[in-house]
């Protein structure tokens, strides 16, 4: 499941997990269950909407449609996205793509979903402005930053994922390779030499057996 699945941070991914359940806490959620007063101001920080239900502050709005518009024209698609987070889950789940580039596909809906909601809390309790084109390299900034952490054989550097994304992602699948030729070595050393051990044991035995043998006068 591409929410748990994935190389971001456990908060951020228990965040995606609340977006699948539809549990996050938006204004219009706790007007709902009564922590906001009815006349409460629930409207999207971002259009101007008068509610910002999950899918809408996440997916739908204007503002952060053209996020995702973005961010999946980076990647090099330029495809049409179910309109419900839970739908875009399953959907960016079960895409199918080479199992080294996933390393960096699985990461993206979380920094966005992520991004987006720091974004607005940031412009409803800090009076901050919203601004489109530094939501978009921060959420490119938090892409490189998870999957470096991950993967700490990566030879490309944070810029070279921000600004050169197909580089980065053949820069992977090498270092994806690199570690399972390593692992295989290093499987390969383990066998040979409980192989030398068990010979060597043998011989010991075997030593051990003539050394008992009564000596024949
Ligand atoms: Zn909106």
């Amino acid at each position: 499941m591409v929410v748990w699945n994935n190389c971001a941070p456990p908060k951020v991914k228990f965040f995606g997990w609340l977006t699948w359940q539809g549990k996050v806490k938006t204004s219009s959620f706790l007007r709902r269950i009564g922590i906001l007063a009815a006349f409460a101001n629930v409207g999207c920080v971002f259009c101007q909407n008068e509610k910002e239900p999950v899918n809408h502050i996440l997916l739908s709005c204007p503002f952060v449609w053209l996020l995702w518009s973005k961010i999946m024209k980076w990647w090099g698609f330029q495809r049409v996205m179910p309109n419900l987070v839970e739908g875009l889950l399953q959907w960016w789940s079960f895409y199918k793509m080479k199992k080294t580039e996933k390393l960096l596909w699985m990461v993206v809906p979380l920094a966005v979903l992520w991004s987006t909601w720091k974004h607005r809390n940031d412009c409803v309790f800090n009076g901050s402005q919203p601004n489109f084109e530094e939501l978009c390299e921060v959420v490119k900034a938090r892409i490189a930053l998870w999957a470096q952490s991950f993967l700490t054989k990566l030879e490309f550097s944070i810029n070279d994922i921000v600004f050169n994304l197909p580089q980065a992602a053949v820069g992977v699948l090498a270092a994806a390779r690199c570690l399972v030729i390593g692992c295989l070595a290093m499987g390969l050393f383990v066998v040979q030499l409980m192989g030398l051990i068990v010979v060597q044991q043998k011989c010991l035995g075997h030593n051990l057996v003539m050394q008992q043998q009564p000596v024949v006068a």
